[in-house]
């Protein structure tokens, strides 16, 4: 059975992609980047979603020697040209602060009303071969922004993202609901063909 590494230490991500893969019936055997407790940190100097998850699944493949896969993500504010995009999670200036992020994101479009506060969150997901063989494919999930948090599930901008054709926000969906629409769902979804046609 192939092994596949999958760069996170995110158990909600391993359990997704795991799914995921099984219901499409693809034998390969799932593991999270924990299994390796040396593996060298990944700068992830890239400018995009894609160049990112390209970095972090070469570095895998080529450290573990098994095919790997890594995701990168965030939110895409259309009135900030795209941002917070790729510095999402340090979007108010300390990695991972959520609660931060979102504060600052909400004060600076305060004064932007209901027609212009489209957004979305987008992931790209990419499978790298040891022997260098890349794809990546990019999944979305659109919506508008709420001018005050909703919800208390999920993690990061959840509270505030309300997607096309719901009346609750992220943070407001159960987790099955979410990942039925979400951005990493739909591109870990992508990515079934293409480990099929890659690994068999
Ligand atoms: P990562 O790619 O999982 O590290 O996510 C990067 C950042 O994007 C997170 O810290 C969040 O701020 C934001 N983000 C990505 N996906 C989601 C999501 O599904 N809900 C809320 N925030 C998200």
């Amino acid at each position: 059975m192939t092994r596949l590494i999958l760069a996170t230490r995110n158990t909600g991500k391993i359990t997704e992609l795991r799914s995921i893969l099984t219901e499409a019936g693809l034998p390969h055997e799932l593991v999270g980047a924990d299994a390796y407790p040396d593996l060298p940190d990944v700068k992830e100097t890239g400018t995009t979603f894609a160049e990112n998850a390209l970095l972090k699944a070469h570095a895998l493949a080529r450290a573990t020697g098994h095919p790997a896969v890594a995701d990168d993500s965030g939110l895409c504010v259309d009135v900030l040209g795209g941002a917070p995009g790729i510095f999402s999670a340090r979007w108010a200036g300390r990695h991972g602060d959520d609660q931060a992020n979102l504060d600052l994101l909400l004060a600076q479009l305060s004064d932007i009303d209901d027609t212009h506060r489209g957004a979305h969150f987008a992931c790209a997901a990419a499978l790298a071969l040891p022997d260098g063989t890349e794809r990546v494919v990019e999944g979305r999930l659109t919506g508008t922004l709420r001018h005050a948090p909703a919800g208390t599930g999920g993690f990061g901008y959840d509270p505030i993202l309300q997607p096309d054709g719901e009346t609750r926000t992220c943070a407001e969906l159960s987790a099955a609901e979410k990942n039925a629409i979400s951005h990493r769902g739909k591109a870990f979804r992508e990515l079934v063909p293409v480990v099929r046609e890659l690994l068999g």
